[in-house]
C-alpha cells in the first residue's frame, strides 16, 4: 500500500481517452497561445460559476496582481489579508508597493475573522482579500456589509475552494469567487479545478474590471502593438485550457467523491481525544481541498513522524503565519494582537485526501491516528 497525499496520475487514467483527443488537437492545430480552447474554456467556466466574465491568466499569483493592478490601486494603499493562508495574497500586495493589513482567522474554518475586519480598516484602507481556505467560503454576506459601508473592494482568493457554494441570509447561494468584485483562482495540478502545469484566471461581473484584467495580462494591450496601460505578460497556454474543458466536466463527480472521503474520516476520527475536526460552517458548502485536523494537545509533529513511520503522508499546511515571514514581516500592519494563526501554525494537519484514496487505506490511515492518540 503506498499512500498519496494526491494522486494525479491514477485520476489522469479516468480521463485518459478524453485528455488525449483534447491535447492532440491543439498539436494539430498548432495555436498554442491564445487558441479556441482559451476562449471556450473561460466561457464555458463562466457559465459554470454564472459569472459573466472569466478572464484567464498564467496562474493564481499572477490573477491576484492583475485583480490588484485592475482596481487602480496604488503604492501606498493598505489591503486587508488574512494571517494564516498562502503567501501568494500578501506577497502581490507588498510587490505593488501597498501594505499588507493582516487580521486574525476563526479558530474554527481558519479563514478571515470577520469580526476583526473593521477596526482593522485606516483611511489608507482600498480592499480585503478574502482567502477562501481549504474549500470552505469565508463568511461573505458580513464581510460584504463592511466593504460596502467603508466603500472597499472585496477581491476573493479561490484557489482552493471552486465548487464551494455561500447561502446568504435570504436563501441566495452563490459560487465562491463570484461574491466580490473580484475573484481569483489558480489552476495548479493539485488544486480542485486543475491542469497539467500552471494556469489561473479571474472571474468578476463587472465589464469594466474585466476589460482591465485582459489587457493588464496582455501587456496592457486593447490592439496588438499598441500599449495603453502598464501590463504584463500572464496567459493560459491553449494546451492548459482545453485540458480545463475535459476536467470542469468531472468536476462535481470529483468533489462528491472527496466528500464522501471527508464523511467517512468524520465518522472514523468522531470522538478521538485531543484531535479536532474541521468545522462545517453554516453558511458554506466544503469541497475539502484540504482535510485538516487540529492536534490540541502539542502532539501534532509526533503524530506526523508517527504517521510517516506507518507510510501515511500528511502536510503542515501553514507552518508559518504570514506577519511571522522573513519576507513580510517589516512590511505589515498589525492593527490587533494576532493569537490564533500562530496557534494554528502549530496544530493543523492535513490527511491525505483525493479521488484515488481507497476505503482500506483510509481504514489504516484512521486506525492509525487511534493508536497514536491512545
Ligand atoms: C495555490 C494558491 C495560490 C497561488 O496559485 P499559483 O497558481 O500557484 O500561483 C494563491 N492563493 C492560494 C490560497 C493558493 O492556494
Amino acid at each position: 500500500m503506498k499512500i498519496q497525499m494526491v494522486d494525479l496520475v491514477g485520476q489522469y487514467h479516468r480521463m485518459q481517452e478524453e485528455l488525449t483527443v483534447a491535447i492532440q488537437q491543439v498539436l494539430a492545430n498548432g495555436t498554442f497561445i491564445n487558441g479556441p480552447e482559451v476562449k471556450a474554456f473561460a466561457d464555458e467556466f463562466a457559465s459554470y460559476l454564472d459569472i459573466s466574465y472569466v478572464v484567464p491568466c498564467g496562474n493564481g499569483t499572477d490573477a491576484l496582481q492583475i485583480s490588484l493592478m485592475a482596481l487602480g490601486l496604488n503604492v501606498g494603499d493598505e489591503v486587508i489579508v488574512p494571517a494564516f493562508t498562502y503567501a501568494a495574497a500578501v506577497e502581490v500586495v507588498a510587490l505593488l508597493g501597498m501594505t499588507p493589513v493582516v487580521v486574525d482567522v476563526d479558530p474554527d474554518t481558519f479563514n478571515i475573522d470577520v469580526r476583526k475586519i473593521e477596526q482593522a480598516i485606516s483611511p489608507k484602507t482600498k480592499a480585503i482579500i478574502a482567502v477562501h481556505l481549504f474549500g470552505q467560503c469565508c463568511d461573505m454576506e458580513p464581510l460584504l456589509e463592511i466593504a460596502t459601508g467603508h466603500n472597499l473592494f472585496v477581491i476573493e482568493d479561490n484557489a482552493q475552494s471552486t465548487g464551494a457554494t455561500y447561502v446568504f441570509s435570504d436563501g441566495t447561494v452563490k459560487q465562491a469567487g463570484t461574491m466580490g468584485h473580484i475573484g481569483t483562482t489558480s489552476f495548479f495540478p493539485t488544486k480542485p479545478l486543475a491542469c497539467y502545469g500552471d494556469g489561473g484566471a479571474l472571474l468578476t461581473s463587472d465589464a469594466f474590471l474585466a476589460e482591465q484584467a485582459r489587457m493588464i495580462s496582455q501587456h496592457g494591450q486593447q490592439q496588438k502593438y499598441y500599449h495603453k496601460i502598464i501590463g504584463c505578460n500572464s496567459r493560459l497556454d491553449t494546451l492548459q485550457a482545453a485540458v480545463l474543458r475535459v476536467k470542469l466536466n468531472y468536476l462535481d463527480g470529483f468533489r462528491e467523491s472527496v466528500q464522501t472521503i471527508a464523511e467517512r474520516y468524520d465518522k472514523g476520527l468522531f470522538g478521538v481525544a485531543g484531535i479536532d475536526l474541521p468545522m462545517k460552517s453554516s453558511f458554506s458548502t466544503h469541497v475539502y481541498h484540504q482535510y485538516t485536523i487540529k492536534i490540541m494537545n502539542g502532539k501534532r509533529d509526533g503524530l506526523k513522524s508517527y504517521l510517516s513511520s506507518k507510510g501515511i503522508p500528511s502536510m503542515i499546511y501553514y507552518p508559518l503565519p504570514v506577519h511571522q515571514q522573513e519576507a513580510f514581516r517589516q512590511l505589515v500592519r498589525i492593527p490587533e494582537p494576532l493569537t490564533v494563526a500562530p496557534e494554528l501554525c502549530n496544530s493543523v494537519l492535513s490527511l491525505p485526501i483525493h479521488t484515488e484514496l481507497t476505503q482500506s487505506e483510509q481504514e489504516y490511515i484512521i486506525q492509525s491516528i487511534k493508536e497514536y492518540e491512545k
